[in-house]
């Protein structure tokens, strides 16, 4: 009997974190000392998958996980490189379909969080990231034991673009996370299964002012522009405000962010929102996709990411499933 357990894929970057906290953000032309500094393995695509493993089991290795869990992508042939393939495997995600670039070094984050408010400034240098072309798709035919593809936009938009064709054509569920914000061509949306946008990517991509999101009735206007043009659940992560979602099937909602949360942080909550909200709409994909209760996935992964904010850096900052259920 095949395996009820879902399959997901993450296509997307590796990065090396460089993260600095700092009583403020420097101002043009200053000079600021750090109050501490850590080094961890970034990269929004694997994040998310870090996000998925976690999220899917209990701490321990052993116990069985609610989906199993892969990523494909690009390190360089550097010490970063390797911290992060071994980063993947400690968390039981199969690296096998990373490569390991000769000549080519590991993309890196470069992270200034701000003690005050949590919040981060962030420059990346995508190095092996970039090689991840097309053939990234059809390598080991993968997609062909994928249920659901998780993406993002920090690999060329190029690939993107065909995994998307070719998961669509292979009936693979598609999340995608269009992360940083580029403007895409309008054949992506069409038959989309999930969008998940924070507030400057729904604004950019939705084509309106980022201060229209701050109504339901503008959240619903956006919303349902991106329903128009084929997506099926729009998600909108809106920070210490909460989630946004509105289906093609007429349900919508705002379901709050959790109470009391001090904000250390901010780093990859987008990314464990994204981790624990794919894994719902995979099982629900495994189960034929009758009924997904998309608020009840909407609520967890609320839950599963204010964890993170709470806590320094980005994939140890992600919680394990008995941390929050
Ligand atoms: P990042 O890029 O920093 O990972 P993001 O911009 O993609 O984040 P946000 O919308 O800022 O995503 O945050 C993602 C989710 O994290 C929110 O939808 C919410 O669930 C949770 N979150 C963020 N800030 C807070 C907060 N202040 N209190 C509670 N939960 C929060």
């Amino acid at each position: 009997m095949a395996s009820q357990i879902p399959q997901i894929t993450i296509l997307g970057s590796l990065n090396t974190d460089l993260v600095a906290y700092v009583p403020h953000h420097p101002l043009p032309g200053e000079t600021l000392t750090a109050t501490s500094f850590l080094t961890s393995p970034g990269g929004k695509g694997s994040n998310q998958a870090v996000a998925c493993a976690k999220l899917s089991r209990p701490r321990s290795l052993s116990s069985t996980p609610s989906a199993h869990v892969s990523m494909v992508g690009a390190v360089g042939s550097d010490s970063n490189g390797d911290l992060l393939l071994s980063n993947l495997t400690n968390y039981g995600i199969d690296s096998t379909l990373v490569s390991k670039l000769p000549g080519k070094k590991t993309g890196i984050a470069m992270i200034v969080v701000e003690a005050e408010t949590g919040q981060n400034r962030i420059i990346i240098s995508g190095e092996a990231n970039h090689e991840v072309d097309e053939s990234y798709v059809t390598k080991g035919g993968w997609l062909e034991k994928t249920d659901m593809l998780i993406m993002q936009l920090e690999i060329p938009m190029g690939t993107v673009l065909k995994a998307v064709e070719e998961a669509k054509g292979k009936g693979v569920d598609v999340l995608l996370n269009p992360a940083p914000a580029k403007k895409m061509p309008e054949g992506v949306y069409k038959g989309l299964k999930h969008l998940v946008v924070n507030e400057t990517e729904a604004a950019i991509l939705g084509g309106v002012e980022e201060r229209e999101l701050d109504t339901i009735q503008g959240l619903e206007r956006v919303g349902k522009g991106f329903v128009e043009r084929g997506v099926e659940n729009f998600i909108a992560t809106l920070g210490g405000r909460g989630v946004y979602y509105l289906t093609r099937d007429g349900r919508s909602g705002l379901v709050e962010a959790e109470k009391g949360v001090k904000v250390v942080d901010t780093t990859g909550a987008g990314d464990t929102f994204v981790g624990r909200y794919a894994l719902d709409a995979a099982a629900a994909k495994k189960e034929g996709n009758k009924e997904f209760d998309i608020e009840g996935a909407v609520r967890r992964a609320n839950k599963a990411a204010a964890v993170t904010v709470q806590r320094e850096g980005a994939a140890a900052s992600i919680p394990w499933r008995d941390e929050v259920e």
